[in-house]
């Protein structure tokens, strides 16, 4: 069997590293966020970064913290596509390790207190089927098991509606879409959790995921995304 020297992802030059996605060049210029985002709602603001920003102080998310490694950039986007639909299920280890980055910082930064248990945004069961994993759950697994934090089990969390792709829709037709999406089967006993997922663009599934877990007994919830989209 000959192994195959592996490949960065990103500019397919061959790489040597400890994780075989990205050559060390393409790592770094990932389009990392800086510390200066508003913990609240994930997006860039000019105030102390221990503040959260206007227009979270306005109307502020039903979340208390939003942990995110990148911004939703076009390398970004190429990456977590092959993730999501290119049957690249091994790149979760790339980006639960960048995760991990973030809230260690976090921790360290802004004295961060880790939550009691992690969640995963579940997909429906026809979507799971047809891409054989939930690409939230494989990261909040490593993210589980690297922090030492219980993850709320996979069939104790699901999706009852197969929602089409947002993008197209307005604001309204989003939140409509969203209604009564998720599900709890049993009561969850943690009352501080993550809820962990891979892209947050106009928030509207993870509020309607906050909901849902509010009402099964969650006190406070934090998001813990691989990227958050800057602008609309
Ligand atoms: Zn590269
Ligand atoms: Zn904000």
């Amino acid at each position: 069997m000959v192994l195959l020297q592996p490949r960065c992802y990103l500019c397919d030059m061959p790489i040597d590293n400890p994780q075989p996605f990205l050559c060390l060049l393409c790592q770094q210029e990932l389009p990392y966020l800086p510390y200066s985002y508003c913990p609240r709602c994930g997006l860039p603001q000019g105030q102390n970064q221990q503040l959260q920003c206007s227009e979270c102080n306005e109307q502020a998310p039903p979340w208390q913290q939003l942990i995110t490694c990148m911004s939703y950039t076009l390398e970004c986007q190429y990456l977590i596509k092959q993730y999501k639909f290119s049957q690249q299920p091994q790149l979760h280890l790339l980006f639960s390790q960048l995760l991990s980055r973030s809230i260690a910082n976090k921790v360290i930064q802004a004295d961060y207190h880790l939550p009691d248990a992690l969640i995963a945004i579940p997909l429906h069961k026809k979507r799971l089927a047809k891409r054989g994993y939930n690409q939230a759950q494989l990261v909040a697994k490593d993210l589980a098991a690297q922090l030492q934090i219980p993850l709320i089990a996979e069939n104790k969390f699901i999706r009852t509606k197969n929602t089409k792709a947002q993008a197209q829709q307005t604001a309204v037709e989003r939140r409509a879409n969203m209604h009564n999406v998720f599900q709890v089967i049993e009561p969850i006993t943690a009352k501080h959790i993550a809820v962990i997922d891979d892209v947050v663009t106009t928030g509207e599934t993870i509020k309607a995921a906050c909901q849902t877990l509010f009402t099964a007994g969650v006190e406070r919830i934090d998001i813990w995304c691989i990227a958050r989209t800057l602008a609309d």
